[in-house]
């Protein structure tokens, strides 16, 4: 029920208005956000990078309806990539694009040509991109410029989300040599003609992927705060001789730290996805949609006037 209607409210632009101005939204989008200006992402990116673990940046955005604003967001990718690059920060860190911020809801030819655009400097850097899911009606898109991007660039990222009813088959598609699929259960209101709607089942589905992508001969990235899946993707990895730089674990910044620095002491790849910029609203509703501690946590900073 919360979950709706904090996906709901993800739509709102009404209430987005509401929230960004609140005094209060940056005690709560901070615990979530690393900034909203590149430095700031490179601050974190280098005390994430110093205690061992890995990083995808996200800059903020999504459904961009403008021309300018998708050039924009080319443009800031292509600058971070140059200075994470003169940071020293690659390959530890890779950044994850979200295609609509680049107009494929307009025009995704512009959106794959923005894309191509990113990749090429990620590989001038030394690192990769991956493109995040978004809700069901982009999927066969993205996949489209997945599939086209890695002709040249072979190791751009997919992701999958165990939620889609679609996804055991397109994970088979994916796990092929030197394929990097990242699965997570899937973050938007889908309706049930294309998406499992009980917690269960969204597990099983994620259970069934896990094992397609850690049995196949691609390289599976198992994005999940879930401790039961984690343990089930440890053992998987064991049972299909999988050693630790042919997977590994992501979480998201803010969430479960303690759990990303066990993982990471215990010889694993962790990654943590870490997103910046003024365009957070989406992406926290998001947040406060999977976790009901989340929505206490909004509650009492909403009360706490700092
Ligand atoms: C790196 C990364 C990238 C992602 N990219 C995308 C994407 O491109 N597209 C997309 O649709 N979604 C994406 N997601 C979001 C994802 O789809 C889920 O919405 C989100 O991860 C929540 O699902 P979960 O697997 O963590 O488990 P949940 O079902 O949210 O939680 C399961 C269990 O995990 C534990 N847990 C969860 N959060 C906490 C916490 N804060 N503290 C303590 N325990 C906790 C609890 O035991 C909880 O019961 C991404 C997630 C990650 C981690």
């Amino acid at each position: 029920m919360l979950r709706s209607v904090f996906l709901a409210a993800a739509g709102s632009s009404q209430l987005e208005r509401l929230v960004q101005s609140a005094p209060v939204a940056k005690n709560i989008v901070r615990r979530f956000v690393a900034g909203s200006r590149a430095g700031d992402a490179l601050g974190v990116t280098r005390e994430l990078a110093d205690d061992g673990l890995s990083i995808s940046l996200d800059y903020l955005g999504e459904d961009t309806l403008t021309a300018e604003q998708a050039r924009a967001t080319r443009d800031e990718y292509l600058t971070l990539l140059r200075r994470l690059h003169d940071a020293g920060l690659t390959p530890a860190a890779e950044v994850s694009v979200k295609l609509s911020a680049l107009g494929q809801k307009v025009d995704d030819t512009v959106a794959y040509e923005y894309a191509q655009e990113i990749c090429a400097a990620a590989a001038e850097a030394g690192t990769t991109v991956t493109l995040d899911a978004e809700d069901h009606t982009t999927t066969d898109s993205t996949l489209e410029i997945l599939a086209e991007l890695r002709k040249a660039y072979p190791a751009t990222g997919a992701v999958l989300q165990a939620y889609l009813r679609r996804t055991e088959g397109d994970c088979r598609e994916l796990a092929t040599p030197g394929s990097r699929v990242r699965l997570c259960k899937g973050a938007y209101a889908e309706p049930e003609s294309v998406a499992y709607q009980s917690m269960l089942d969204v597990d099983k589905s994620y259970v069934r992927c896990l094992n397609i992508l850690m049995s196949g001969e691609g390289y599976p990235m198992v994005a999940t705060h879930d401790p039961r899946l984690i343990a089930i993707a440890e053992d998987r990895a064991r049972w299909f001789d999988r050693s630790a730089d042919e997977y590994e674990f992501q979480m998201l910044y803010g969430v479960r730290p303690e759990e990303q620095a066990r993982l990471a002491a215990g010889g694993n790849t962790v990654r943590v996805y870490v997103p910046y910029g003024d365009q957070w609203y989406g992406y926290l509703m998001r947040r406060l949609a999977e976790r009901p501690a989340n929505v206490a946590f909004f509650g009492r900073a909403l009360t706490s006037r700092k």
